[in-house]
């Protein structure tokens, strides 16, 4: 069935989104909202998908890997309460699109990619959209990025069995982390705060990550 909505401008599309899959689901941070208002995220997604960029799913950016479901995307965001001066770890690039949202919402954005590939896509498509107060590298996000650390917050875009040790190490004292844990069928989104050096765990909602690849980087 050919949908109603299908010539739509994306900022347009982009509204809805925003109202029906946020707002009306209980996504308040004006932060957040104005940042999934104003990050183009059609441009985060192949070409041939363009037209679905604003549904309420996740969509294939190759290398088996997906773009989350912005719903998931925003309840993250919301949770990890950034702030403006924030120096953020990002794990999981993928398309580049949270890396977006946290470059408008921060002040420094540290983002990890295991694909070559989705890493060089990434980053092409955050320069050529202004994106400046980023840096990416290729590895394995599981351990870090310690030249940089101690991060204020940390966010990890794909699903662990247990909280990486690294990346708790890597969090600043009062710092947050957003991570996706639990097998790789179904996960729970768990918000870490690090209290006196301890980690005070909040789980969230339920979630459906692709799984975090321990090791070295893959050869794509
Ligand atoms: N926030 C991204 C999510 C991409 S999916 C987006 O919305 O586009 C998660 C990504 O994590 C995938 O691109 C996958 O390749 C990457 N990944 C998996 N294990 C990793 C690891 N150990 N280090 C870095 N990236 C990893």
């Amino acid at each position: 069935m050919v949908s109603p909505f299908q010539n739509e401008s994306f900022e347009v599309k982009r509204a809805r989104m925003v109202r029906t899959q946020l707002e009306e689901r209980g996504i308040h941070d004006r932060r957040v909202l104005d940042a999934m208002q104003q990050v183009p995220r059609h441009e985060f997604v192949p070409e041939p998908l363009r037209g679905d960029a604003y549904e309420d799913h996740p969509l294939p950016i190759g290398a088996g890997q997906t773009i989350s479901q912005p719903y998931i995307v925003a309840v993250m965001l919301q949770h990890v309460a950034l702030q403006s001066s924030d120096r953020v770890l990002e794990v999981g690039t993928g398309s580049g699109y949270v890396t977006a949202l946290l470059s408008q919402m921060c002040a420094e954005v540290y983002s990890i990619e295991r694909h070559r590939k989705l890493a060089a896509t990434a980053e092409e498509t955050l320069a050529r959209l202004g994106y400046s107060n980023v840096k990416i590298r290729v590895g394995d996000g599981g351990q870090g990025w310690p030249e940089y650390a101690p991060f204020d917050a940390i966010v990890v875009s794909a699903a662990t069995s247990e909280m990486p040790p690294a990346l708790f190490a890597q969090l600043r004292e009062g710092g947050r982390m957003m991570v996706p844990v639990g097998p790789p069928t179904s996960q729970q989104l768990e918000l870490i705060r690090k209290i006196n050096g301890q980690a005070e765990v909040q789980v969230l909602e339920g979630c459906r990550f692709v799984p975090l690849v321990e090791g070295k980087a893959a050869s794509d």
